[in-house]
């Protein structure tokens, strides 16, 4: 696997500093940027220090083009509404994407990434954790294996602080588990959170939300038949895991040719599930 020098976009944030940490288990990935928003209280200080480590000599910056120059590869974790300039800064320089930020489709239309991805290798991966990428994989099967009387419904669990609902995950495993039914992509429900009142609608894919406390992330995808149900689950217990996916994702990004990716690529690849 070669090595990559990359940026982080949203490095003070949670799942910022969790890569940092991270990227420190991996001798072929070197962090050359930090970038987090311009009103940050974390500009100009040390990343490594922000992430509870050493010093890194690392100062974290608002300026994503300029900490392009001297990466191969940028991974975005932070907001949606940041979402655009960043595909815009990695195009201009010709640098390989990772969004992991969610939530961003409001912000960004479908035919942006696709045009995006004319000039950049772009990977889009509202989870970046290996199980969740398998569990896609398990729920699309599942979907296409059993008989539409079996009710698909979306449940997932997030800390309080998460912004988007239902989760970005939710969303694909939704979308996976339509594909395998053979229908079209399910709307997702307008709020921060999906009640419904009345039957179900034949044929859709509901959505269950739940926030609170330190939650890192619960997703089940449930299907429930006339007297029987199936339950494929994750949880994860440390955001880690998502940070670990990511930078393998980075590593496997940086060298394609342009184009969309996903994280199933990924789990397709040997060398990075090894
Ligand atoms: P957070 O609020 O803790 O951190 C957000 C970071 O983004 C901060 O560093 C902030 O300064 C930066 N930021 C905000 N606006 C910016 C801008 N305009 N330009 C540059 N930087 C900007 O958020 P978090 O919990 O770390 O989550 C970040 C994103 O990652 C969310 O969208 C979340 O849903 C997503 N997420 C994805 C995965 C995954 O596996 N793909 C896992 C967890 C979280």
């Amino acid at each position: 696997m070669a090595g990559a020098r990359a940026v982080i976009v949203g490095a003070s944030g949670r799942m910022g500093r969790a890569l940092v940490r991270a990227a420190c288990e991996i001798p072929a990935l070197r962090i050359v940027g930090a970038v987090a928003s311009a009103d940050s209280m974390s500009i100009g200080r040390d990343v490594g220090v922000l992430a509870g480590m050493e010093p890194l000599g690392l100062e974290v910056t608002s300026d994503l083009p300029a900490a392009l120059a001297g990466a191969d590869v940028a991974l975005d974790f932070s907001q949606p509404q940041a979402t655009r300039a960043n595909i815009a800064a990695c195009r201009a320089a010709r640098k390989p994407l990772l969004i992991g930020t969610t939530g961003f489709a409001a912000e960004v239309a479908e035919a942006e990434l696709d045009a995006a991805a004319h000039d950049i290798p772009l990977l889009i991966a509202p989870n970046t954790s290996l199980g969740v990428a398998l569990l896609m994989d398990l729920v699309r099967r599942a979907a296409r294996a059993l008989p539409a009387e079996f009710d698909i419904e979306i449940l997932e669990a997030h800390h309080r602080m998460k912004r988007d609902a239902p989760s970005g995950t939710a969303l694909a495993l939704a979308r996976a588990a339509g594909e395998g039914r053979g229908q079209a992509a399910p709307e997702p429900p307008a709020g921060s959170s999906a009640s419904r009142a009345g039957p179900r609608r034949q044929g859709e894919i509901g959505f269950a939300v739940v926030r609170g406390g330190d939650i890192v992330g619960d997703h089940t995808v449930l299907f429930a038949g006339p007297g029987e149900e199936v339950r494929l689950s994750h949880r994860a217990s440390d955001r880690a895991i998502f940070a670990r996916g990511a930078l393998r994702a980075a590593l496997w990004l940086q060298g394609r040719p342009p184009g969309r990716y996903g994280m199933s690529d990924i789990v397709e690849a040997d060398h990075v599930l090894g």
